[in-house]
């Protein structure tokens, strides 16, 4: 008899199962071929895991609501910011980088901060790092770099001759190592850190007019960090410390927050700050210092609810950064740019070309198109509609002028492959970094480093001493002396 209690168990076609036994000729065996439920079962098991993801493989969400607290609608038309009281469902997704699916979270890593807002105009996903820079300002850098942090192809093992012989052959990761081996480079919790859009992005006013914009989500909690110790001892007892942390927290009710801000820059602005700084806004490895542009609040983001199913919700999160919506555009960003088309593309390997129809990913405003079938289609939302455009029939989807986008001015923009190497100041800012720590925090920087780096070849680590050396006299001559090496020869071989 099944109740309420009890239902009935049944296939994944729905129909009841009598006895959960395995079919035998027999009571010893063996088991006949036509016990069909057995097999669909040991088939559903056997495909139960999905490729994981390259990078940011091991992650934790939840759902959360985004209100609005400060009015941007001057420079954005973006539905989610239309007004001041204005609440947007959204899910987060915390990730370690380099680790598998099974690596521990407290490890010393770069964090993903990754949002999909559910609003009215469509999904928009922010995906970004707890880091407001990344080690790479070309594209082409950025799967070499990728493998370095992984394993190495003979050992199986990670290497850090790899990663420092990467680093050391591109300066421009500098200032991100420097951020990654200072005390923000492992987060007490997921809950205690800072998320940054790092990219520059458009806004797109009701006017048409376009600035540029950068993305700061700061912690409400505080920011805490973990020493090499203390996360080695967390480690030994829990490899789940931050989805712990997380999900423990929200089931509390004590729920996360983060106040959003936005950095603003005008195309003068933007022309302005390069001729006096040399320095590129649409570099990724650099910052908008606040001095020059303010951090405006624009709204809270909480996370208030915990996924009821890992996998469904988590695992099959798909984040991209050309999900974008009227009101808010790329900006010329290389690194962004190869994102757009690389973060859509590994979902429809991960996924599939329907993975927009997951609950977690579905848009909540109407969608309407032409595109159509595929793997996994479950035509909610168009069932027999046409699947043809230009139309003549009546209640089928139009474009519509009024969303269109203001021409972008590229003025004579010459193509070409232009080295991202050479005349840029890879230095700068990674040293305002270093100034801004106190003494006892440059010498955990520096012993940390030293740590790492002895493990590498000596000629990598004289290439990398000498970043060192040319960023900050006294970061290299730290790390050097933590090396046991002769800095006097270093120094002068980084300034010859
Ligand atoms: P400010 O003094 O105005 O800001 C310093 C920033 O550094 C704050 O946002 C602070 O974050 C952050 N910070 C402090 N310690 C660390 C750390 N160990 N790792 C990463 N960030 C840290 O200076 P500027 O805007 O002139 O920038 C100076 C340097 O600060 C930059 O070169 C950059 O390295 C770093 N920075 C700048 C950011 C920006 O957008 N301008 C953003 C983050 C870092 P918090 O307020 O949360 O404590």
């Amino acid at each position: 008899m099944s109740d309420e209690k009890h239902p009935n168990l049944t296939t994944a076609d729905g129909a009841p199962i009598g006895r959960q036994h395995a079919l035998t000729a027999g009571p010893r065996g063996p088991v006949l071929l036509q016990d069909v439920a057995l097999l669909e079962q040991m088939q559903h098991f056997n495909r139960e895991r999905i490729p994981e993801r390259v990078v940011h493989a091991k992650g934790s969400g939840a759902y959360g609501t985004f209100t609005v607290t400060g009015d941007i609608t001057r420079w954005t038309k973006a539905d989610i910011f239309s007004e001041v009281g204005k609440q947007t469902a959204c899910f987060l997704r915390f990730s370690t980088v380099a680790g598998e699916r099974g690596a521990a979270d407290a490890e010393r890593d770069v964090r993903g901060f990754a949002v999909k807002f559910y609003t009215n105009e469509g999904n928009w996903d922010l995906v970004g790092n707890n880091t407001p820079v990344f080690f790479v300002r070309d594209p082409y850098k950025f799967q070499n770099f990728i493998h370095t942090q992984k394993r190495e192809p003979r050992s199986n093992l990670r290497s850090d001759d790899m990663q420092w012989d990467f680093w050391s052959m591109c300066p421009e990761s500098l200032h991100q190592v420097t951020i990654l081996f200072s005390d923000r480079g492992i987060p007490a919790t997921y809950r205690h850190m800072n998320g940054y859009g790092s990219h520059t992005y458009s806004f797109i006013n009701r006017e048409g007019e376009r600035v540029w914009c950068k993305f700061h989500f700061k912690t409400n909690q505080g920011i805490r960090c973990l020493s090499d110790e203390q996360a080695g001892a967390i480690i030994a007892r829990d490899r789940e410390s931050h989805q712990r942390d997380l999900f423990t927290a929200i089931e509390r009710g004590e729920y996360p927050s983060w106040t959003l801000k936005v950095q603003i820059m005008t195309q003068e602005q933007a022309d302005e700050w390069s001729a006096r700084t040399g320095w590129n806004p649409f570099d990724l490895t650099k910052v908008w210092p606040h001095g020059d542009f303010p951090l405006i609040e624009v709204g809270v983001l909480e996370l208030n609810r915990n996924p009821e199913n890992y996998f469904a919700e988590v695992e099959q999160a798909a984040f991209k950064p050309s999900a974008m919506v009227p009101g808010i555009g790329p900006s010329p960003d290389k690194m962004l740019q190869a994102r757009l088309m690389s973060y859509a593309d590994t979902h429809l390997h991960r996924l599939g070309v329907n993975h927009h129809q997951i609950p977690v990913n579905r848009p909540r405003c109407p969608v309407m198109h032409y595109m159509r079938d595929g793997q996994g289609a479950t035509a909610e939302g168009y069932g027999g509609s046409p699947n043809y455009w230009p139309n003549s029939l009546d209640g089928t989807p139009q474009p519509n002028e009024e969303y269109s986008d203001p021409a972008w001015d590229l003025g004579r923009a010459i193509v070409d492959r232009y080295d991202s190497t050479v005349d840029h100041d890879d230095y700068t800012q990674a040293k305002n970094l270093f100034r801004l720590l106190d003494e006892d925090h440059r010498d955990r920087l520096a012993t940390r480093i030293a740590g790492v780096l002895s493990n590498a070849r000596q000629e990598v680590q004289m290439r990398q001493l000498c970043h060192f050396f040319r960023c900050d006299e006294e970061y290299g001559s730290r790390v050097a002396q933590k090396m046991g090496l002769d800095e006097g020869a270093i120094r002068q071989h980084a300034h010859a």
